[in-house]
């Protein structure tokens, strides 16, 4: 995917991003921790997260903020949470879902 394109999915309709942020600002550069720290706190408010992050991870998206976390963060997400891999978009948003949603629960 390119910088100006957006996801020909379903929950894109729903991103927080959508009507707040033009989506190449989406794309900062990660040592720009303010900016970043700025559009991670939009992800962590928006509905479609988890579909988000699953869609970037299964993509193999490289660049750009997704699902609240650059490419690296990722994959050290889904490894530390023991995610089976490999995994399809859906079953890995719905168990991104069961996580995040647990953890708010707690709060
Ligand atoms: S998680 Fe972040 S990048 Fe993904 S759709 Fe939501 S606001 Fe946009």
């Amino acid at each position: 995917m390119s910088v100006v394109e957006s996801p020909a999915q379903s929950w894109w309709k729903d991103a927080a991003c959508q009507s707040r942020y033009d989506i190449p600002t989406f794309f900062p550069n990660e040592k720009d921790l303010k900016q970043t720290k700025k559009l991670k706190a939009v992800c962590n408010s928006c509905p479609v997260q988890a579909e988000c992050f699953a869609y970037a991870y299964v993509h193999g998206e490289k660049d750009g903020i997704w699902g609240g976390a650059f490419y690296r963060e990722r994959i050290l997400m889904v490894t530390l949470l023991r995610v089976p891999r490999p995994i399809s978009e859906a079953s890995l948003a719905a168990y991104l879902h069961e996580f995040w949603d647990e953890d708010t629960d707690a709060t």
